[in-house]
């Protein structure tokens, strides 16, 4: 179960994984997990094959809903 799934917010349909990139932390709370290697946080993206939409997520963020 290493990959990660998200449902597009405005079609439904199942998001690609499009990137991971590298973001400078925002918050104290992001400073303190980030990748001491990489000197910042990782930012995934999704990209919705059916409309466009674009999402990001900072990895570490664990949404349950
Ligand atoms: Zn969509």
């Amino acid at each position: 179960m290493s990959e990660q799934t998200m449902s597009c917010p405005k079609c439904g349909e199942g998001m690609n994984h499009q990137a991971s990139k590298l973001v400078y932390p925002l918050t104290e709370a992001e400073a303190a997990r980030m990748t001491p290697a990489l000197d910042g946080v990782i930012e995934d993206v999704f990209a919705c094959p059916g409309c466009g939409w674009i999402r990001s997520q900072r990895a570490g963020d664990k949404n349950d809903d």
